[in-house]
């Protein structure tokens, strides 16, 4: 894989600090310890300033180029953990218990290092590189806070750029698209309120279990009857409880899903769906339905100029033939999308394929391929070099 020379002399130390990430996972917002490292290596590089606090413990990294331009861009890595109890058998697998390094912000994290060692060492650019770690990806909301606590007020940029490894593609290969990549998100929460009894006694309750049931199955019908055959849309109701015994026709049902969506009008189409039928067939059956919709996740969607920009860099470093074009978004959710929705940028996939079987970002037996540590991180400098070229 083709790389920049000076960091593939990196690629050891990358991988250190990789694996250092990877045997001590934290989950979001409780990055303390991967924060101080990513403080304390920045600072190590001798980048101008380590500016810490934003979304608790993120951290913002300020190279300046040669030459007085007042330009800058952001590139941005995740830090975050999630809870999975890691399978790998790795000599350097999680020392926490029930959290692992399942989505390879540990290799995201170790990459932007790897860039920003080698900025602030050449300086080959004029302007500024802000190289931001986030944390909380995964659910908590990372970087909605950190642009509310001022990301890019603080730090104006011009464009702010995010990557992440995918399994599925081949190690090396890049993927992206313009406009929209990955999907909105929402979490569902159903409550069914009935009225307990003796299982042999239905009629002298109101059975929550039945009615989550015919809940379940039409909320299936929104995708299926309500939206445009040809705009796509999710519901899933990936969790239910209620009830203890066999005999016991319990007071109330409790259930949880996703929705997802690219089009905002469409995720209003999902929630209005998921609220009338739920409440709808609840009161029917003279049940009662409380119904949450917490939007999460707005769409990521890539700005057509950012993404041309993002290929010409990767396209410098990995040639033509493994810059590959993604015909179609995915229904998955990134809260990447919360800085696109504020700055125009581009997010990327860099491919991290060692085989057909790799394991799947989220699985407990995945592990981050650190062959493409020094690809992400020539992307991320070969990026800053052209879009804050130096005249002459
Ligand atoms: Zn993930
Ligand atoms: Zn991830």
């Amino acid at each position: 894989m083709p790389v920049l020379n000076r960091i593939a002399a990196f690629h050891a130390d990358m991988t250190a600090w990789r694996h250092d990430l990877h045997a001590n996972p934290e989950l979001g917002l409780q990055e303390k310890r991967t924060s101080a490292l990513v403080q304390g290596l920045l600072t190590e590089f001798g980048v101008d300033e380590v500016v810490t606090g934003l979304a608790r413990t993120g951290v913002v990294g300020v190279i300046r180029g040669r030459g007085t331009s007042r330009r800058a861009i952001g590139l941005r890595a995740d830090m975050d953990a999630l809870p999975i109890e890691e399978a790998t058998g790795l000599p350097y697998a999680s020392r926490n218990p029930g959290v692992m390094h399942a989505c390879g912000h540990d290799g995201h994290t170790a990459m932007l290092l790897g860039a920003a060692r080698y900025l602030a060492e050449t300086r080959n650019f004029d302007g500024t590189v802000y190289v931001i770690f986030q944390p909380a990806e995964e659910g908590a909301g990372g970087a909605d806070l950190m642009v509310r606590e001022g990301l890019f007020t603080r730090f104006p940029m011009e464009r702010v750029f995010g990557l992440h490894n995918w399994p599925s593609v081949p190690a090396g290969t890049f993927t992206c698209r313009e406009g929209p990549m990955m999907a909105a998100v929402a979490v569902i929460e159903i409550t069914v309120t009935g009225k307990g009894a003796h299982g042999a006694h239905p009629d002298h309750g109101i059975d929550p279990v039945v009615v989550a049931a015919q809940i379940v199955t039409a909320l299936q019908s929104i995708v299926a009857r309500n939206l445009d055959a040809l705009d796509s849309g999710v519901v899933t109701i990936g969790h239910i409880i209620g009830g203890q015994g066999f005999n016991v026709i319990p007071e109330s049902v409790f259930m949880k899903g996703t929705a997802r969506w690219f089009k905002p009008e469409t995720g209003d189409l999902l929630e209005a769906g998921v609220r009338r039928l739920a409440t709808g067939i609840a009161a029917s059956f003279g049940a009662a339905a409380e119904v949450k919709f917490l939007r999460i996740v707005p769409a990521t969607v890539n700005d057509p100029e950012a993404t041309e920009l993002a290929r010409r860099a990767a396209r410098a470093v990995a040639g033509d033939a493994h810059v590959i074009p993604m015909p179609a978004p995915t229904m998955g959710g990134e809260d990447f999308a919360f800085m696109l929705n504020a700055k125009q940028g581009n997010y990327i996939w860099l491919g991290a394929a060692r085989g057909p079987h790799d394991p799947m970002v989220h699985h407990p037996a995945y592990d981050f391929n650190d062959e493409i540590l020094p690809v992400g991180a020539s992307y991320w400098a070969t990026l800053a070099e052209q879009l804050l070229a130096r005249a002459g």
